[in-house]
């Protein structure tokens, strides 16, 4: 066994719960220092879409780190250009322009600071039970007051207005507005899923008052939803587009993209030392070629659909509501969800929560279908469906 840390020394603000201690991965697959098995239905929050260790990432990776680990952004690098190129390619042809970072938090802050010195106006409209990071800037447009509240004062200006309320988001948008901000399906906070409606509202809000829509799509992007990018559900187009999370196949990445015309109002200047990396970029570049070859947006909505279906019988007395779209499914109870993970551990499957009742389910997309009706089957059972 690998010996834990003395438990006067540990990582900043670990709770100290006793967690299984993981030492190896694949597909999703994870096990532990004694040799046990779990099935992985949390996709190590939401970043492994690919599995643990996918070997096309972990070939590039190794590649990349023997010709060259990192490099100033100030240089020309291929393997940048043929990441950027690549992600373009997937993208609607308004976009153009992307600033690459090392973490969702910071690409947010990037959409922050590019939505603001574009439009020289300073308002943020943001959605109640959004999250969208923990730096002083994202933590600004994250709803949830605990995460707030120990740090304020915030950045001024930030406003939430209800989810799917179109009117309401309409109401708050105005001539000072810089960033209409959205994730198209709330991750954090319980899994809650746009209305095309809605969508098209905070579009049109934006084009009227001429701020900056932004999709947050950290957590929904590169096929999670079953699309390779949420906003292609509604077909609404939004002027900046967040990602991160699995964007390079577990290595840190986040990337903001947006228009060169927004690019061209651009005020000011923006930079990160390790952002575009190459290391992260040739990991970026093997994941979306793994995302597309491998079709695992239609893998994500096949599944998901297995899903949903055998979700249907679990008892209305125990479970409030299944939502989700995809591979990204929160199962509301009507009690806590701490005993519900603590079971599925128990059986060898890990999953996660989004807050205090909803057990949400990010597995790899790469995940056997044997894998997945087992664990569907014992969510099931851990709930009390039978
Ligand atoms: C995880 C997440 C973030 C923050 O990303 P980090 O890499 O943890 O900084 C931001 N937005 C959404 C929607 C997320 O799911």
């Amino acid at each position: 066994m690998i010996p834990r840390p003395e438990p006067s020394r540990r990582e900043f603000g670990e709770g100290g719960h006793p967690r299984p201690t993981i030492v190896r991965g694949d597909g999703a697959s994870l096990w532990d220092d004694r040799g046990r098995r779990f099935v992985d239905l949390g996709a190590t929050h939401g970043v492994g879409n690919l599995g643990a260790s996918p070997p096309a990432v972990v070939r590039a990776i190794q590649e990349q780190a023997a010709r060259l680990i990192h490099l100033g952004s100030g240089y020309a690098s291929p393997v940048r250009t043929e990441f950027l190129e690549k992600l373009l390619g997937l993208l609607p042809p308004s976009f153009g322009r992307v600033f690459l970072a090392n973490s969702g938090t910071e690409a947010v802050e990037a959409a922050i600071k590019i939505a603001r010195s574009s439009t020289g106006r300073p308002k943020v409209v943001a959605a109640m039970r959004g999250f969208h990071g923990r730096t002083l800037g994202a933590l600004s447009a994250t709803w949830r007051r605990e995460l707030r509240e120990p740090f304020l004062p915030l950045v001024p200006e930030f406003v939430h207005v209800p989810f799917n309320d179109p009117a309401a988001l309409d109401a708050a948008v105005d001539e000072r507005t810089a960033l209409v901000l959205l994730e198209p399906v709330q991750g954090e906070g319980g899994v809650h899923v746009a209305t095309a409606e809605y969508l098209r509202a905070a579009r049109a809000a934006a084009d009227r008052s001429g701020a900056v829509l932004t999709f947050d799509e950290v957590q929904t992007g590169l096929g999670r939803t079953g699309r390779l990018f949420a906003f292609e559900h509604a077909r609404v187009v939004p002027d900046v587009l967040v990602l991160s999370k699995s964007l390079a196949g577990g290595v840190p990445i986040g990337a903001t993209v947006t228009t060169p015309e927004i690019e061209s109002r651009f005020r000011g200047s923006h930079h990160s030392t390790f952002g575009g990396n190459p290391l992260a970029c040739a990991a970026g570049l093997a994941a979306l070629d793994l995302v597309v070859r491998e079709r695992l947006a239609e893998r994500a909505e096949k599944l998901g659909r297995v899903a949903f279906d055998r979700f249907r019988s679990l008892p209305p007395e125990r479970v409030r509501e299944v939502r989700g779209l995809g591979l990204m499914i929160g199962i509301e109870l009507r009690e806590k969800v701490a005993p519900v993970l603590a079971a599925l551990e128990a059986n060898g499957f890990l999953a996660i929560p989004a807050g205090a009742t909803v057990l949400r389910l990010l597995p790899p997309l790469v995940i056997d279908a044997a894998d997945w009706d087992r664990g569907l089957a014992a969510i099931s059972e851990a709930i009390g469906g039978g």
